[in-house]
């Protein structure tokens, strides 16, 4: 039996999973009961699980000296109410709407394929459970503590649902496939006083009216046409009534590029353009990065020895072209050792896939489980066969 074979056989325990995990979700950095859950399921395959950084690893061994090839998968659910109707919705206030879920079960189930057949792996994989990729710090939070050593990690490939796709369709890009992305908050700090008395305060408003003027005007002057690049203000909170100057202001926006030369630029600027801008209307003015992550680079090398994988198990993975805009913490990983990144159809509009991530109406066909897992399993155990 090859992968595809046996992950079809674990379907039933992958949907017992996934569901277990989506009646359960919680969100953050901080999954007390869906680490515990995965700490068990790994436990009961004979793994010897631990908990690392907010997450879950494990590694199954065939070949002692040979490389290690990491498997990621994101576990965190979002803060907003489940709608899909499902009969195993969400009761919380929170929902797996991003379809981590599935990448938890897929994964899981990747490590009993792996395990079935651990004498047969030129090497190790290692298992990369990782909490808050929504709030763009779980990744880092495990790299801070340990995941990429003991064993030392060669190359690592994470995953994603992807809505409007087919199940048992799948795709992976080349170069950069998504953006990075910046939280920034910039606070304002004037001097409050009686509106009828402008002169004898500093205006935080006007300030940051100023500030967010010159930072429109920063994209259009100084980012190479040619670069897509997102710098978006969706907040922007100073005072409470007509007649009065408030003492601060505070402006949240999120900055978003394909290019990290381009990103430390931007970033660069902005802080001298607040602080200075703040300093010309004689207030103050501080940016603070709230969460970030790089930009994801694929590595052709890792992308074309797991493809190879996956066409042996006839799997059908298309390469895909187009970059999204939206930003995935698995990037920093990539940022370093030498990375992939698949994406798994989760049905069409007619299996009730036809709304976006993050939506709280969002259904995906659970056979995308099984697609998952072996895609996991398949393309680990063929990098390492390669190297
Ligand atoms: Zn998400
Ligand atoms: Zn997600």
């Amino acid at each position: 039996m090859n992968y595809l074979q046996s992950a079809q056989a674990l379907y039933e325990q992958m949907v017992r999973d996934r569901r277990h995990l989506h009646q359960h979700p919680e969100v953050g950095m901080d999954l007390p009961e869906t680490c515990s859950y995965i700490m068990a399921r790994l436990t009961e395959m004979g793994y010897q699980p631990r908990r690392l950084g907010g997450g879950v690893t494990a590694t199954v061994t065939g070949k002692p000296d040979g490389k290690v090839f990491l498997l990621r998968a994101d576990m965190d659910a979002l803060p907003m109410r489940e709608e899909s109707g499902l009969p195993f919705a969400s009761q919380r206030s929170c929902a797996h709407t991003c379809g981590h879920d599935m990448h938890t079960a897929m994964l899981l189930g990747a490590a009993q394929l792996l395990r079935d057949r651990a004498a047969e792996l030129n090497g190790t994989v290692k298992f990369m459970f990782q909490p808050g990729e929504e709030v763009l710090s779980g990744a880092r939070s495990m790299i801070e503590a340990g995941i990429l050593e003991n064993p030392h990690v060669d190359a690592a490939m994470g995953a994603h649902m992807i809505p409007m796709i087919p199940a048992g369709l799948g795709g992976y890009g080349t170069g950069v496939v998504s953006a990075s992305s910046d939280h920034l908050v910039i606070r304002v700090e004037g001097r409050g006083g009686h509106g009828a008395h402008p002169q004898s305060t500093v205006d935080p408003i006007n300030i940051g009216v100023h500030i967010h003027l010159a930072l429109q005007e920063l994209l259009s002057r100084e980012a190479d046409p040619a670069e897509l690049v997102v710098l978006t203000f969706g907040k922007f909170q100073g005072g409470d009534a007509a007649n009065i100057i408030p003492s601060s202001a505070v402006l949240e926006g999120t900055l978003r590029t394909f290019s990290e030369p381009l990103r430390t630029h931007l970033l660069e600027r902005i802080d001298t353009i607040c602080t200075c801008t703040a300093e010309a209307f004689r207030g103050r003015a501080q940016v603070t990065d709230l969460c970030s992550t790089c930009s994801l680079q694929i590595d052709g090398d890792t992308a074309a020895a797991v493809a190879q994988g996956w066409q042996r198990e006839g799997l059908k993975m298309l390469q895909r072209g187009e970059k999204m805009s939206g930003s995935e913490d698995f990037a920093e990983i990539a940022a370093r050792v030498p990375s992939t990144f698949f994406v798994v159809g989760g049905g069409t509009a007619q299996d009730g896939c036809g709304v976006s991530l993050h939506n709280p109406k969002i259904r995906f066909r659970e056979e995308a489980l099984i697609y998952g897992a072996a895609a996991y399993a398949s393309g680990a155990a063929m990098w390492l066969e390669l190297h």
